[in-house]
C-alpha cells in the first residue's frame, strides 16, 4: 500500500506553507541563476512585498534584495533560506489529494460522475464536464493519465525582457501594466482584444485575434505577463495572440514566465485548456503519486523522486531539473520493459518445460539431402547460423532465437532447415506468417525449395507432398483464415491427425481449434509471437517446440539487448553473392514520364515492374480506393498496351492469389499495389519497383520495398517518386540512392528522424514507452544493471520495497498476452 511506504510528512501549517515552499524553490534558482534577481518575475522584492502578510509571522521583517550589491546578495539568501529551515518548510510542495474529499451527492450535479480519481472529478474553473470527450481522445480518463500526459516540449519564457529590449523575431515574456484594452471587430471570425501595455521602459502593442472577451479581463492599471514571439507591425514591436496571464500577486504563473510546457492536444482543447487541466491534475493527485522504486536504486543511480519527476516534467524549474525529471522516468519505463523480457525468458525456459533434443543429421537425413539439392551454395552467415541453430535445437530447453537478416539475406533457407530438422525425427515443424499473402508465399517458395533437386512436386491447392531427394516426402500444408471453410476444415484436420508435416499459415495456426501433434520447431516471421505459438503446441505433450523469428528489421545491437534481451540473436550479415545492388533513382513530380518510359523499357526486354502506392493513412478501404484508381488510369492512360494487375488489402484471398499467381507466371506485366506487397514477396523477375509517395516513408521501410526487386539474376532499379519538393524530403530520399545497406539506412534513418518512432515496441508485446528513448544506451545499460540486481536479490518482486514494481510488471506480462507474450 501506498500508505505504509510514505514518508511522515511535516504539518500543514495553512495556506502560507504553499507560499513558503514556493519562495524556497525561487531561492534556489536563484542562487543557480547567478544571483541576478531574475528567478521570480518582478523580481524578489515584489513577491515578498505581495505574500508580506502571509510571510511575515512566520519569517519575520526582511530587508529588500534588489539594492544588494552582487557580494552581498548570496548572505542575504542563505539567511532567508535558513529561516525558512527554522519554520520548518519542506522542499516540496505538499499538495495532498487526501483534503480533496470526493464531492457529497447534495453537491453533486446531475450527472453521475466516475470513481474517486476519475479525470471527471477534477475541478476547474469553468467546469470540466466540456472537455471530457476531448480529453477521452487523448487517452486521458483518469487523473492519474493527466499526470502522465506529458508536454512534448517547453517553451521558454523564463527570462524577463524590459519592453525596449524587444528584437523583432525573438521570443519574450513581458511584465506590464494594461494602459488600454478594447474589444474590436475585424475580419469575419468574431471579435479581438487589442490592447496596450506599458513599463518603465516604454509600450508595446498587443493583439489576441478571435478572442474579444479577453478585453472585459483587462482592466486599465492591472498587471499581466503575457509571453511570445515579437513582431513588427508599422516599425512597431507588437505581440500577436500571445499567452498571457493576469497577475494577482496570488496564483503561480503557468502559461508565462517560466519553462511553460506545451502538450500534445487535439482539436477544441487548446493549449491553455489543457494546461488548466493538467495543472489541476497535479495539484490533485501528485501527492498521492506513490514512489515506486526502492530508496535503494534511487540512491545508488542518482534519481529523483517519481513524484517530484513527474511535476518537474511539467513544470520544471530549469532546463537541469527537467533532464533529471527525464532520466528518472525513463529509467521507470526502460526498467520495466527489461523486467518484462527478463521474466518472459525465465517462464519459456525455466518454467517451459522440456523441449525435444533433435540430434542433428538423426533420423531420415532429409536436412542433408535438401541442402544438397539446392541449386546454390550456402552463404557462410547461413552455414553459420544454421550451425547455432542446430546446436540449440539438439539441447533440451526451447530455443527462443531471434534470426535478424537483410531482405533477401536468405532466412526462408535457414528457417527451412530448422524446420526439416524436426521433420528428420518424425516431429512436425510449423511456420507463421503475419499476413495472408506472405503465407501463400511461404508456402509456395517452401515447395519450390524443397522440389529444387530432383524430388517431384504434387501441390493440391492446400497440401502437397514432394519428395525430397531419396529421403521420401515431406507433407505441406496451407492454413489460412481467408480459405474456403471446407478446404480449412481438411488442412486442419489432416494437421490434427498428423499427415502434415510443416504446417504454413497465418496467426489461424495457433488458433484453439487447431493442433499440431508433436510440434518441435515452430517459426514465426516479421512477428514476435513466442507465447502463443508455443502455448499452440500445448496438447497432450508437455513438451514445448524450439522457437525461431525472423526479422528483416534492422536493429542496431545495443537495442536488441534491450528490446529482444530475452532472445539469442543470430545474424545473417551476408548477401549470396552475384546479387547485384538494386539502382535506386529519385524521381522528380515532374519527371514522372521518364519513370514510366523507363518501366516501359523493362518490360520491353521481357522484366515486370511493381508500381507501389502507400498512403501511410487511411483505412485498408482508403488504400484500396488509391490503388485502385491508379489501377485504372495507369491502364486507361499511361500503359493502355500492357498487362496491369492490381493488389491490395481489401481483395479475397483468392483474388490475391490469382493476381500473384499471373504475375508470377508472367501474365501481367505490371503489378499496382497497396503497401501489402510490403515483406516477403519473391518475384525474381520482376526488376522495377516504383514507389509513389516515397516520402511518406521511413528509409527502413522503402529498403522493405525495395527489397522485392533485385532477387533474381537481372540488373534491378527502384524509383522513388516524390511529390513533396521539400529539400528535407529529398535529401532523406537522396540516402536511398547511395546506402543499400538496411542496417546502415535504419543508422540513417534514426540520425535523420529521430528515434521516436522507429520501433514500435507495441508489435514486440512490450510495453509502450512514452519519455525513453529505446537509442539511450546510458539509461538502458542502468535499467539493465538495476534488473539484474532486483531479479537476483528478489526474483518475484514481492518484498514490501519491490512490491510496486512486482505488480506493474504483471500488468504489463498480463497484458502482454494478447499482443506478444
Ligand atoms: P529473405 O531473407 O529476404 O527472406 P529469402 O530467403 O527469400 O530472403 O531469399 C531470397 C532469395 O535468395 C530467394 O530466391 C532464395 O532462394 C535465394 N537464396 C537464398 N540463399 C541463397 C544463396 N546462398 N545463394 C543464392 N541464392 C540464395
Ligand atoms: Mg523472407
Amino acid at each position: 500500500m501506498a500508505a505504509d511506504r510514505a514518508v511522515p510528512r511535516p504539518r500543514r501549517g495553512g495556506p502560507a506553507d504553499d507560499k513558503l515552499v514556493v519562495l524556497r524553490r525561487i531561492l534556489a534558482r536563484e542562487r543557480e541563476d547567478g544571483f541576478r534577481d531574475r528567478a521570480v518575475i518582478g523580481g524578489l522584492d515584489r513577491f515578498l512585498s505581495a505574500q508580506a502578510a502571509l510571510l511575515g509571522p512566520r519569517l519575520g521583517g526582511i530587508e529588500p534584495y534588489s539594492p544588494l550589491t552582487a557580494q552581498q546578495r548570496p548572505g542575504w539568501v542563505s539567511d532567508l533560506v535558513a529561516r525558512l529551515d527554522a519554520a520548518g518548510v519542506p522542499d516540496e510542495p505538499q499538495s495532498s489529494p487526501a483534503r480533496r474529499r470526493p464531492q457529497s451527492p447534495a453537491r453533486a450535479p446531475a450527472r453521475p460522475k466516475g470513481p474517486p480519481g476519475s479525470i471527471d472529478r477534477l475541478r476547474i474553473a469553468g467546469g470540466i464536464a466540456q472537455y471530457l470527450p476531448r480529453l477521452e481522445r487523448l487517452g486521458i480518463k483518469t487523473v492519474g493519465d493527466a499526470l502522465r500526459h506529458f508536454p512534448s516540449r517547453h517553451s521558454d519564457f523564463s527570462q524577463i525582457s524590459a519592453i525596449s529590449q524587444l528584437v523583432h523575431g525573438g521570443e519574450h515574456t513581458v511584465v506590464a501594466k494594461v494602459r488600454e484594452a478594447s474589444e474590436t471587430r475585424r475580419g469575419g471570425r468574431g471579435t479581438s482584444t487589442e490592447a496596450v501595455l506599458g513599463d518603465e521602459t516604454g509600450t508595446v502593442r498587443v493583439t489576441w485575434f478571435g478572442r474579444g472577451y479577453l478585453a472585459r479581463s483587462l482592466r486599465p492599471g492591472s498587471e499581466i505577463v503575457v509571453s511570445g514571439t515579437v513582431r513588427t507591425f508599422k516599425g512597431r514591436h507588437m505581440f500577436e495572440s500571445p499567452e498571457y496571464e493576469i497577475l494577482t500577486g496570488q496564483e503561480e504563473l503557468i502559461h508565462t514566465g517560466r519553462l511553460v510546457p506545451v502538450y500534445p492536444t487535439t482539436e477544441g482543447l487548446p493549449q491553455r485548456s489543457i494546461r488548466r487541466i493538467v495543472r489541476a491534475a497535479l495539484k490533485a493527485g501528485l501527492g498521492g503519486v506513490a514512489e515506486t522504486l526502492p530508496a535503494e536504486v534511487r540512491e545508488r543511480e542518482g534519481l529523483m523522486g517519481l513524484a517530484d519527476a513527474i511535476s518537474q516534467l511539467h513544470y520544471p524549474d530549469d532546463a537541469a531539473r527537467k533532464k533529471a525529471a527525464q532520466r528518472r522516468l525513463a529509467f521507470d519505463e526502460m526498467l520495466m520493459l527489461v523486467l518484462a523480457v527478463r521474466s518472459r525468458r525465465r517462464t519459456w525456459q525455466a518454467e517451459a518445460g522440456r523441449a525435444p533434443a533433435l540430434p542433428r543429421g538423426g533420423g531420415r537425413g532429409l536436412t542433408d539431402a535438401f541442402l544438397s539439392s539446392l541449386p546454390f551454395e550456402l552463404t557462410g552467415a547461413q552455414r553459420r547460423v544454421i550451425s547455432e541453430i542446430g546446436r540449440d535445437l539438439a539441447r533440451p530447453q526451447p530455443m527462443v532465437r531471434l534470426l535478424q537478416g537483410d531482405v533477401g539475406s536468405g532466412k526462408t533457407v535457414v528457417a527451412l532447415v530448422a524446420l526439416l530438422l524436426a521433420v528428420d525425427t518424425g516431429r512436425r515443424g510449423a511456420l507463421m506468417a503475419p499476413t495472408e499473402i506472405l503465407a501463400e508465399q511461404h508456402f509456395a517458395t517452401v515447395c519450390r525449395l524443397l522440389s529444387s533437386g530432383q524430388g517431384r512436386a504434387e501441390p493440391d491447392g492446400a497440401m502437397a507432398r514432394i519428395e525430397v531427394g531419396e529421403r521420401g516426402a515431406v507433407r505441406v500444408a496451407l492454413l489460412t483464415g481467408g480459405a474456403r471453410k471446407s478446404v480449412r476444415e481438411r488442412v486442419t484436420r489432416a494437421i490434427a491427425d498428423g499427415d502434415v508435416d510443416l504446417a504454413v499459415g497465418t496467426h489461424a495456426l495457433i488458433q484453439e481449434s487447431v493442433t499440431i501433434p508433436d510440434l518441435a520447431v515452430g517459426v514465426v516471421d516479421e512477428q514476435h509471437r513466442f507465447g502463443v505459438m508455443q502455448r499452440a503446441a500445448l496438447g497432450e505433450t508437455e513438451e514445448r517446440p524450439h522457437i525461431l523469428a525472423m526479422s528483416a528489421t534492422p536493429i542496431p545491437r545495443s537495442l536488441s539487448l534491450t528490446v529482444f534481451g530475452d532472445l539469442d540473436v543470430s545474424v545473417l550479415d551476408e548477401i549470396p553473392p552475384g546479387r547485384k545492388p538494386v539502382r535506386t533513382r529519385l524521381v522528380a513530380n515532374e519527371q514522372r514520364q521518364d519513370a514510366y518510359d523507363f518501366v516501359r523499357g523493362q518490360i520491353e526486354r521481357g522484366r515486370q515492374a511493381f508500381m507501389v502506392f502507400p498512403l501511410i493513412e487511411g483505412s485498408e478501404a482508403v488504400q484500396a480506393r488509391a490503388a485502385t484508381e491508379e489501377h485504372e488510369r495507369l491502364s486507361a492512360q499511361v500503359f493502355p498496351d500492357l498487362r496491369l494487375g492490381l493488389l491490395h488489402g481489401r481483395m479475397g484471398t483468392r483474388d490475391k492469389e490469382d493476381v500473384l499467381g499471373r504475375f508470377g507466371s508472367g501474365e501481367l506485366d505490371v503489378l499496382v499495389s497497396t503497401s501489402v506487397i510490403e515483406v516477403g514477396i519473391d518475384f525474381p523477375n520482376a526488376t522495377v519497383m516504383v514507389i509513389d509517395g516515397a516520402d511518406r516513408f521511413g528509409l527502413a521501410q522503402l529498403h522493405q520495398f525495395r527489397g522485392r526487386v533485385g532477387r533474381g539474376a537481372h540488373q534491378s532499379y527502384c524509383l522513388l517518386l516524390s511529390e513533396s519538393g521539400s529539400p528535407g524530403a529529398e535529401e532523406r530520399l537522396r540516402v536511398m540512392e547511395k546506402v543499400s545497406d538496411g542496417f546502415a539506412l535504419a543508422e540513417e534513418d534514426l540520425k535523420i528522424r529521430g528515434p521516436g518512432d522507429y520501433l514500435g515496441t507495441r508489435q514486440s508485446g512490450l510495453p509502450d514507452l512514452k519519455v525513453a528513448s529505446l537509442f539511450d544506451t546510458a539509461t538502458s545499460a542502468m535499467a539493465r544493471r538495476e534488473a539484474d540486481r532486483l531479479l537476483e536479490a528478489d526474483p518475484g518482486l514481492r518484498s514490501p520495497e519491490h512490491a510496486a514494481l512486482g505488480r506493474r510488471l504483471r500488468e504489463v506480462l498480463s497484458a502482454s498476452v494478447g499482443t506478444g507474450g
